[in-house]
């Protein structure tokens, strides 16, 4: 019993640059990073869920000590939120039999070798016909790129109509893109782009996407106006924000 205590602590000493606060009864080891920046901040890692603390040069140990402490209810919140929503997310897996997401719904990828390739959808199958099996993902790429400029587009002109009605705004194109880190962009020229991956998406999510887009059409930022002006017409833009991030990653 003891025994197992102190190999418990000891695997969870810190290294020189490192600290371990407990949260919900779990020792979680952090990261100190130390750099020219005036204030404490801590930041947790989308794919692992590891917390890192940034802080001044000047700080001392003791005094991050206590910070992370005073915020450990926070980084036990954000981990289990993090952990839950990675749980959720379907790993992409480019084989027969796995996967896939297509407006919200899964789908199961079925593989079949043929010289003629391409995707056909019947029922819940997702049909992927490829000369050979390192095919999969190029050729199931290129049709959802095509399946975005129609599906987005069908989500999109209801929402652009009726916002140039109300506002007298609208893009002046929308483009279709392949992106990492954004979901929808707006220009300052009023070219919105959408990212392909959105056609993974549940509708809600999509439609929350280009509203927020539509939105900077009239307000180029994120400022409290414009926030106020997207939650007129997507008052329950936050839970559609959640669900699309539960649901599809565009990092992967
Ligand atoms: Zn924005």
């Amino acid at each position: 019993m003891m025994l197992g205590l102190l190999k418990k602590m000891l695997s969870t000493e810190p290294r020189k640059n490192e600290g371990v606060v407990i949260c919900g009864g779990e020792a979680v080891r952090y990261d100190i990073v130390r750099s020219n920046r005036r204030t404490m901040s801590i930041v947790i890692r989308r794919d692992d869920c590891s917390v890192s603390v940034r802080v001044p040069l000047s700080v001392s140990n003791e005094t991050i000590t206590d910070f992370v402490d005073s915020r450990k209810e926070w980084i036990e919140r954000h981990r289990s939120q993090i952990a839950e929503s990675n749980r959720n997310r379907i790993v992409r897996r480019y084989e027969d039999g796995a996967t896939h997401l297509f407006l919200g719904r899964p789908y199961t990828l079925r593989l079949n070798i043929d010289k003629a390739e391409g995707v056909v959808i019947d029922g819940d199958t997702l049909h992927v016909s490829v000369k050979s099996p390192d095919r999969c993902q190029k050729v199931l790429y290129e049709w959802y790129a095509r399946m975005a400029e129609v599906e987005l587009m069908k989500v999109a002109r209801p929402l652009i109509h009726m916002f140039a009605e109300e506002k007298g705004r609208q893009p002046s194109a929308i483009k279709f893109v392949k992106a990492k880190s954004y979901w929808g962009q707006c220009s300052s020229t009023g070219v919105i782009k959408l990212n392909i991956e959105l056609v993974r998406a549940p509708i809600p999510c999509i439609e929350y996407i280009v509203m927020h887009e539509l939105c900077h059409l009239v307000h180029h930022n994120h400022s409290s106006r414009f926030h106020a002006l997207v939650e007129c017409y997507v008052p329950d833009w936050k839970a559609r924000k959640k669900l699309l991030e539960a649901t599809v990653s565009c990092r992967c």
